[in-house]
């Protein structure tokens, strides 16, 4: 683990192991659900980051996911190798079955405090993770998948050998 200028360690992280960690934290929610999840964790590059904020992403990820579909739907996990402008990195999307997300409020989930849950939502996850994965040289994006839900996604450069 190094240091980085923002006070953090980061460190060679390996995603797959990170997502499976995340998904044993999110089983006890997940089990008072009939919510299935499927998983295609594909070999991906290692990336640089800290992997206790990146565990907080996902976190936040999968917990959105099953708030919007409430007690039925399929939460797809997947992981892959992919270029983007040219640059080799990891992949990891996060798909559910629940309503998706009204295209008024597509430009503002990134924003600070923004929710629309009107009880137990801060509205930071997305800000948050945005700023960790941006820090990174990465990137979150979210959209709304033809077969319905919505579906995010995190791209990451592959570490560079040092
Ligand atoms: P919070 O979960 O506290 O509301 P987030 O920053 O994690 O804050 O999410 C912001 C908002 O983005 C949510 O309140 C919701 O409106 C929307 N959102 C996030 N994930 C999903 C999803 N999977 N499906 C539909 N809407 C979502
Ligand atoms: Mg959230």
């Amino acid at each position: 683990a190094r240091p980085t200028e923002f006070g953090t360690y980061e460190e060679s992280v390996d995603i797959a192991l990170v997502v499976k960690d995340c998904l044993v934290l999110v089983e006890h929610v997940l089990s008072q659900t009939n919510i299935i999840v499927e998983t295609d964790l594909k070999k991906a590059p290692l990336v640089r980051i800290n992997p206790g904020e990146l565990q907080q992403v996902i976190v936040n990820l999968l917990v959105n996911a099953a708030q919007a579909m409430g007690n039925d739907g399929v939460l797809s996990v997947s992981l892959s190798q992919t270029e983007d402008k040219g640059q080799a990195g990891a992949c990891l999307c996060i798909g559910d079955t629940g309503p998706g997300i009204p295209d008024d409020n597509l430009d503002n989930l990134f924003d600070p405090f923004f929710t629309t849950k009107p009880a137990e939502g801060t509205g930071l996850g997305l800000s948050i993770s945005q700023t960790l994965i941006r820090r990174e040289g990465g990137h979150i994006r979210a959209r709304n998948r033809n077969s319905g839900g919505a579906a995010f996604s995190i791209w990451l450069p592959e570490v560079l050998v040092d």
